[in-house]
């Protein structure tokens, strides 16, 4: 990645998430719900049982670019999403990552922790690639949709 590059990916310019987060189904994952600000996609890679992402409608890269009501909305999508998932799937605890490394577009990673994986340890949220089979994809989005619900 080069600094023109990486300029030009933080203008929107080509930005992949503009392109694809509203999309039923994209590399990453598949579209759970559109909420006013954000929308909400489980991970194809289901390593961490219920990871999710809350990404922004809208291109932007830091949170400080957002009005004041936009941020509280985004926040509250958030935190409505990890109710969800705390319904769903009983974490020990939840990890929310925005990092943007690969893609400068804003998006909250919500990822449930366990006591089976270890709650203490460090986050790597590649260290395993799980696939579900279509079913099973069916099944979390289908959970995750009736929690958000609640
Ligand atoms: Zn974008």
């Amino acid at each position: 990645m080069t600094p023109d590059r990486w300029t030009v990916l933080k203008a929107g310019d080509g930005c992949v998430i503009c392109g694809d987060a509203h999309l039923e189904e994209n590399p990453f994952g598949y579209l759970v719900v559109e909420l006013e600000h954000s929308f909400v996609r489980l991970a194809k890679n289901q390593y961490m049982r219920g990871w999710t992402t809350v990404t922004l409608k809208r291109h932007a890269n830091e949170l400080w670019e957002l009005s004041d009501e936009e941020l509280a909305g985004f926040w509250r999508e958030v935190a409505h999403v990890g109710r969800a998932l705390d319904l769903v799937y009983q974490p020990a605890k939840l990890n929310y990552g925005v990092f943007g490394n690969l893609c400068p577009h804003l998006h909250c990673h919500l990822i449930p922790r366990t006591y089976a994986d270890d709650p203490t340890k460090p986050l790597n949220m590649n260290e395993q690639e799980v696939w579900l089979s279509p079913p099973e994809y069916a099944a979390a989005i289908g959970a995750l949709r009736r929690a958000l619900e609640r």
